[in-house]
């Protein structure tokens, strides 16, 4: 019997092919190949050998391997199938978006040592009409070592350039300078904190882990209170000179400022890992990984997926952060992801964060997860003093009340910032009256109806219930009917109008989009003088503003009475991190949360700032409710050229779903239910018991790989969604 290999390619198929392996050729699982995939060649990637061939079909041989070694070394290979399966996506892609986009197209798995170029006589002349020349010129004059040409073409000029350059005798080829990563620890053991006795108590708890197994610790620390300081300790003391690990962080928390602190721990073992490399910095980092030498690792989310193979150690910080959720394509969890990871390395995992996600804290109470706790602040600043503002039938202008903007005008008369906070989260509408708090609810089940602008309708997102969105409350008929969460987009003018002589710096995802931009914003934050600064979620991450001493909440209704069920848990975790940047200097900060359910249980409880009691709330709540984690969730999403076409292809699915155990809701369409003139709707499961959701789930997109769609219409699925 011939020996035949089946092979992965890097393509959004839910199937593999068979390849013919010619003789004394030798493949295992997880190597690259080239093969011929209809008139052109691919690149693939070995996911079984010794196939049986189905018969009477004579298979095309494997052209050639692109190296002698597997890839992906068996962890990462048996990671990455565990995740095709549980979040239903392709295996091909799944394989291949672990590798380095270079090796993706087919390049050699070496390190191209990149050529570096300098200036050279920068006095000499040019053709008048060479500006690009010179101003390649005048840029390499300032890079006195150099610069690799991966860098030139980032700034903006090109190899023809150089070329023309070197022509012209204005630039030259130099030799790299030496690693520039200092080769051992910068130590000098002032700059290395004694822990506190509840960091030490908490080190000991942690170091009790053995070596060679999984255990998972969920580390409950309070802003500020020396986390990071924790895991470097940890680290150090627990690694071995040849062991590797690995520390996700979200995105933006990799600032040069932590990666400073590891490197002042662990000097050249630090690699970092994010969105911003380049190809060449992608292979690099991969080979050395994949070569087994003993990195320690700093990257976001998709770190997880690299190719360690030694690795003795993860850390999940801010392990909450909504960034850990990989959004579209292959949506997988980088959190849930390095948990597995750690049970597959046998290796222990801390996930450490000041306000925990409701599933690792589930996870705590049921002893899967040993919880630590540190909670008190490591340099003696004081928590923030929480206090609820109710709004009810108070007139609000952009959103904030009288005793906000005065509290605001105080706070800027003693010299010290404000920073006030649009939760923009729960935007997913209901209807509220600003009079009496009331909320609309569903006639037939316990849920709150959402609001759809654009018919003016709102809907029940468990039953097929719709009704007109009425302008005036049903209870008190006041017309302050509106739907919760608008009106907060002038917040930014009112308070300019409000505070003429103070700078007014919003923080949001517009105001950034643009590279550097947040950094020259916080320049006027930590210029220290009295500013107020308005943003949503961003503003709530990271930072560290020590004369921000006041921070005011427009909206946490939002967040309270969204159709989404993760909303109040964001919230709370939003305003426990947004607080924690009040009063992180010498003075106290406080925190005004406005409100028209100031006797919500669940904000009273937030004044006392105690989070895992909130957790346990909301934990309550949502098993109550009958949601994760005490279910198990998917969304189909579908969209199309009309409505019509994406909730049929919903139907078509609901058809399929029903199921003992598993709960269908919808096809609705969804919350901005068109988009750049596609109309998107939405199907939820909601399962008593995840494998069986698996199977059905595993059908299901079987079958419609099978099936044809209306014209123009896709559907994805999202396992564990992060937003209802
Ligand atoms: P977290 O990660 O929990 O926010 P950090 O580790 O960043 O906390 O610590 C907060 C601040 O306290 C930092 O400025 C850090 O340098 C300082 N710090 C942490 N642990 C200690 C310690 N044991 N002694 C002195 N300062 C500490
Ligand atoms: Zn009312
Ligand atoms: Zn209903």
């Amino acid at each position: 019997m011939p020996l035949t290999a089946r092979i992965a390619l890097n393509r959004p198929l839910r199937r593999l092919f068979d390849y013919r392996i010619p003789e004394g050729m030798d493949l295992t699982q997880g190597q690259r190949v080239t093969i011929p995939f209809g008139r052109q060649q691919a690149t693939g990637l070995v996911v079984k050998t010794g196939v049986k061939p189905p018969e009477g079909i004579t298979l095309k041989p494997v052209a050639g391997t692109l190296e002698p070694w597997p890839a992906l070394p068996e962890e990462t290979f048996r990671l990455l199938s565990w995740a095709s399966d549980y979040y239903q996506h392709p295996l091909g892609e799944c394989l291949f978006t672990a590798l380095p986009p270079s090796l993706r197209r087919g390049r050699k798995a070496e390190e191209k040592t990149e050529q570096w170029w300098c200036a050279c006589n920068t006095s000499a002349s040019l053709p008048t009409n060479a500006h690009r020349q010179r101003a390649l010129v005048d840029w390499l004059a300032t890079q006195p070592e150099g610069a690799p040409e991966s860098r030139i073409v980032q700034a903006g000029f090109t190899r023809a350039q150089l070329k023309a350059l070197l022509e012209r005798q204005l630039a030259r080829m130099v030799a790299p300078p030496a690693n520039s990563h200092p080769a051992t620890p910068i130590e000098s053991p002032d700059r290395q904190p004694v822990l506190s006795d509840a960091q030490s108590a908490a080190a000991s708890v942690l170091e009790s882990s053995a070596r060679d197994s999984f255990s998972a610790f969920l580390l409950y620390g309070i802003t500020g209170s020396g986390k990071t300081e924790l895991y470097l300790h940890y680290l150090k003391n627990k690694l071995e000179d040849t062991d590797q690990a690995l520390v996700l962080v979200p995105e933006i928390n990799l600032t040069p400022q932590t990666v400073a602190r590891f490197e002042h721990y662990f000097g050249a073992r630090i690699r970092v890992w994010h969105s911003a490399l380049n190809d060449g910095e992608r292979l690099s980092t991969w080979l050395k990984i994949r070569n087994g030498e003993p990195v320690i690792l700093i990257g976001t989310r998709s770190a997880v997926l690299l190719p360690f193979t030694n690795l003795r150690a993860i850390i999940v910080d801010e392990e909450h952060d909504s960034s850990y959720k990989q959004g579209e394509g292959f949506r997988y969890s980088g959190r849930d992801m390095a948990v597995y990871r750690a049970h597959l390395n046998r290796c222990p995992i801390i996930l450490g964060s000041a306000t925990p996600s409701l599933e690792s804290v589930h996870n705590a109470r049921q002893d899967k997860y040993r919880l630590v706790r540190l909670e008190t602040r490591a340099n003696n600043a004081t928590s923030p003093d929480i206090s609820l503002l109710d709004i009810r039938s108070r007139p609000l202008e952009g959103g904030l009340s009288r005793p906000a903007l005065n509290a605001i005008e105080q706070t800027l008369e003693r010299g010290e910032q404000a920073l006030v906070f649009v939760n923009r989260r729960g935007f997913a509408p209901v209807m509220m009256c600003f009079d009496c708090g009331h909320i609309i609810e569903c006639p037939r089940c316990d849920t709150r109806l959402t609001y759809h602008r654009r018919d003016r309708a709102m809907r029940c997102h468990h039953c097929d219930y719709q009704t007109a969105a009425t302008d005036h409350c049903p209870k008190c008929q006041s017309e302050a009917f509106k739907p919760v969460g608008q009106g907060t987009e002038r917040t930014e003018d009112i308070l300019a109008s409000a505070f003429p002589e103070t700078p007014v710096v919003r923080v949001d995802r517009d105001s950034t989009q643009r590279k550097g931009s947040i950094q020259s914003i916080l320049k006027t934050v930590n210029s220290g003088k009295p500013c107020v600064l308005v943003g949503t979620q961003m503003l709530a991450k990271g930072h560290d503003f020590p004369n921000v001493t006041l921070v005011v909440v427009v909206n946490a209704d939002g967040g309270l009475f969204s159709v989404d069920f993760r909303a109040p848990e964001q919230l709370i975790q939003t305003l426990l991190q947004v607080s924690g940047r009040a009063g992180r200097g010498s003075k106290p900060g406080k925190v005004l949360v406005q409100t028209c359910h100031s006797d919500h249980p669940l904000l009273k409880t937030l004044c006392q700032g105690r989070y895992l009691d909130m957790a346990d709330q909301l934990l309550d709540e949502r098993e109550e409710g009958r949601f994760p984690p005490f279910r198990a969730m998917a969304i189909f999403r579908a969209e199309a050229d009309t409505m019509a076409n994406s909730l049929q292809v919903l139907d078509n699915i609901k058809s399929l779903a029903s199921a003992p155990g598993i709960d269908v809701w919808g096809p609705l369409p969804a919350i901005i239910a068109r988009r750049a003139d596609r109309h998107r709707a939405q199907l939820i499961l909601n399962a008593n018991n995840r494998s069986v959701l698996n199977r059905l789930l595993t059908q299901i997109c079987q079958h419609l790989d099978q099936q044809k769609l209306p014209a123009g219409a896709r559907w994805m699925i999202d396992v564990d969604p992060q937003e209802t």
